[in-house]
């Protein structure tokens, strides 16, 4: 049997070129490659054209041991795919009666008449294995020419047929194929920057490298993804082990705030956060003015939350800041609602009238407008409160972001101070 080490996605569609849809296929299955330590080095897209499909995939079969289609074996004029494969295969086209049956059965189900192009979906190139479609009319199908290790898989467009015929037909078939296992660590870093990331572990980052590093950013979060490549998953996971802890051993191991399998998704500051404090007792109430409610519905994005989070105030006016979380007159009027004062008895008064152990808040602008030359857009002010005492961050996030950006970054500082007084108590 022959091994598969390098793979390429082709997907196939006009509407793809025009951006009219946009190409999760080739995402899921570039995702799924991943797990099974098949390398994608290529991609591409190319439109509902005989000639550009022809070219493309005779490029992708110069360069892979798979291709792996997306489209194009609907029953009209324009779905190519098919014939395309089997011709680059030199392969007769055959009709196979089972799948007919299966398209003439679908149609009755449906109650829609089949017309008589349907029946091009029932052509098989011939030797090729078919992939079933208990979702739709045209079945997947495997080509191979074992002689040359060349193997073309031909999945449907629609996500909803491509992803189970492949998840549950291909990938078992792929895995009998592949002699490698990829396996990858996240690691969540929140409070230093991509490029400082980049260059504290800029050695260990180069391409080739075994496990790789690769970076992904979101609003003000670093993600690192460590992929080891092994023989056997122990030691691919053994092999990304020792890579983190080469982080953690450098200067950005103090930002790290999670590390996590990829198999098991994404960690959330706000995910860390309710896991500390349910692990620990306590509880949490906000007091906010900037983030209109962010933290609050960020922790209780996290099921299990109720156990932590006591409650929240989204107090914009000064009124309510005095009304509800007692901020004193003097203090706004010496010092404004946008200072370091305010955000103390904000998060002190939120716990106060909660009798939340800890209190968090937040006040500061989140723009367009209303910046000043003393207090641009972009400055909050993030406090918090507990037994332990009290302590605000000033913020200076750039002016040119978003209010969006602004309000989401100044949420995760608050969320980070959290988790790091939960730190400081363990
Ligand atoms: P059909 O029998 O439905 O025509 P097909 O295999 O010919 O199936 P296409 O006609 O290429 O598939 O695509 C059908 C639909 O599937 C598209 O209109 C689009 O909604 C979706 N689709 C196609 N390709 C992709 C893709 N790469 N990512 C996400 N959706 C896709």
């Amino acid at each position: 049997m022959t091994i598969i080490r390098e793979a390429e996605i082709l997907c196939v569609g006009t509407e793809l070129l025009l951006g009219d849809i946009i190409n999760t296929n080739a995402a899921h299955l570039a995702r799924r490659l991943a797990e099974l330590g098949i390398g994608v080095h290529h991609q591409s897209v190319v439109g509902d054209h005989p000639g550009r499909l022809r070219e493309a995939l005779s490029l992708a079969l110069s360069r892979a041991d798979l291709v792996i289609t997306s489209g194009g074996l609907g029953p009209t004029y324009d779905d190519l795919t098919r014939e395309t494969v089997a011709e680059a295969f030199g392969l007769p086209l055959e009709k196979d009666e089972a799948i007919l049956a299966h398209i003439r059965d679908h149609f009755a189900r449906t109650g829609r008449v089949m017309t008589p192009n349907n029946e091009r979906q029932a052509m098989v190139p011939r030797g090729a294995t078919v992939l079933d479609n208990p979702q739709g009319t045209a079945p997947g199908l495997i080509v191979t020419d074992e002689a040359n290790n060349k193997t073309v898989i031909l999945l449907p467009g629609p996500p909803r047929e491509l992803i189970p015929m492949f998840d549950e037909l291909a990938m078992p078939y792929l895995k009998a194929r592949t002699d490698r296992v990829l396996f990858s660590l996240n690691v969540h870093i929140f409070g230093m920057g991509e490029s400082t990331v980049e260059t504290i572990l800029r050695d260990q980052m180069i391409e080739g490298k075994n496990p790789t590093i690769a970076p992904y950013c979101t609003a003000g979060e670093v993600r690192l993804r460590v992929t080891a490549q092994a023989e056997d998953e122990k030691t691919a996971r053994d092999m990304c082990r020792q890579t983190v802890g080469h982080i953690m051993e450098s200067e950005v191991g103090a930002y790290v705030y999670a590390v996590v399998p990829s198999t098991e998704g994404e960690a959330t500051l706000e995910g860390v956060v309710i896991h500390e404090l349910c692990r620990l007792g306590k509880t949490v109430a906000c007091a906010e003015s900037c983030t209109g409610g962010l933290i609050a519905k960020r922790l209780t994005d996290i099921p299990g939350s109720s156990a932590a989070v006591l409650g929240g105030f989204v107090t914009y006016t000064n009124e309510m800041k005095m009304r509800h979380l007692g901020v004193s007159p003097e203090t706004l009027e010496q010092y404004t609602e946008l200072s370091e004062q305010t955000a103390t008895e904000m998060a002190r008064g939120a716990r106060v009238a909660t009798g939340a152990d800890i209190g968090i808040s937040t006040t500061g602008l989140a723009g367009p407008g209303g910046g000043s030359e003393d207090c641009p857009v972009g400055t909050v002010f993030v406090g918090i409160s507990s037994s332990q005492g009290e302590q605000v961050k000033r913020l200076s996030l750039s002016p040119n972001r978003k209010r969006d950006y602004i309000r989401t970054v100044a949420a995760s500082h608050a969320l980070e101070m959290i988790r790091r007084l939960l730190l400081s108590e363990t």
